[in-house]
């Protein structure tokens, strides 16, 4: 199988790295989730990652706590899952660079867009920390910010259901997935894909989101070499 992509950006949620746990980090699921990546880097395709944090925390669950302060402690979770997946990924023999949108300087580079590119150019996988480095906004609208930053062909969007649905499959046993689904659709019926910001972003700048399943890691270079997997999210 090769590639249909040149450069994609993959939005890792911070659960996926949790494993079983469902909280904090299993290296070894995070080991299986980087073997892919790496294969894809092998094949030539340009990797920038973004991770999430809802396997440490979550600003918009965090009951009465000044919500940009609770969503600060969201953005440096995100920062510890990206070291996490740069290990792992350093482990396997990638060349990685961490950018994190809030500097910390002492343990990361911090977000330049040009530098960024180069990086990738050059072969190197660039995980982007901090999300966006602003309150109210969330992994999912960072990924798709980046995404259009570095050119991405399509931004993946890596989760725990295999696709898009038309109600809620847990709920619904009569659910039907969607192969293909617009943004106007997504945001007009409000599907379980990725907020409103983020699908608006993707729909404006007409980029197109895979949705699909992490469940077998090995989807991710499924996904990469353009195998009928998930849902494509298009304009
Ligand atoms: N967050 C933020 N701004 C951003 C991205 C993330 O404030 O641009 C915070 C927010 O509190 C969020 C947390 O970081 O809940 C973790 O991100 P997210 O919930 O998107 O992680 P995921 O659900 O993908 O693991």
């Amino acid at each position: 199988m090769k590639p249909k992509y040149n450069r994609i950006l993959l939005k890792l949620s911070g659960e996926s790295l949790a494993g079983d746990q469902k909280t904090g980090i299993d290296f070894d699921k995070v080991v299986e989730i980087c073997k892919p990546i790496k294969k894809c880097v092998d094949a030539g395709v340009q990797v920038g990652i973004v991770v999430g944090g809802g396997n440490f925390w979550r600003g918009r669950s965090s009951g009465d706590m000044d919500r940009t302060r609770a969503d600060h402690m969201g953005m440096l979770a995100t920062a510890i899952n990206a070291l996490g997946v740069a290990d792992a990924l350093e482990q396997l023999g990638c060349v990685v660079r961490v950018q994190t949108a809030i500097s910390m300087r002492q343990v990361a580079e911090p977000y330049i867009r040009n530098k960024a590119m180069c990086h990738l150019q050059s072969g190197k996988v660039v995980i982007f920390g901090c999300g966006t480095g602003n309150p109210f906004f969330s992994t999912d609208t960072a990924a798709a910010l980046r995404a259009n930053e570095i050119e991405a062909d399509i931004m993946m969007k890596a989760t725990m259901v295999d696709g898009v649905y038309d109600s809620d499959p847990k709920t619904n046993p009569n659910a039907k997935k969607y192969d293909v689904v617009s943004f106007h659709e997504v945001l007009n019926k409000d599907l379980a894909v990725m907020d409103s910001t983020a699908a608006s972003l993707c729909k404006d700048n007409k980029l197109p989101v895979l949705v699909f399943s992490l469940e077998d890691p090995e989807n991710i270079y499924r996904a990469v070499c353009g195998e009928n997997i998930g849902t494509v999210v298009d304009a």
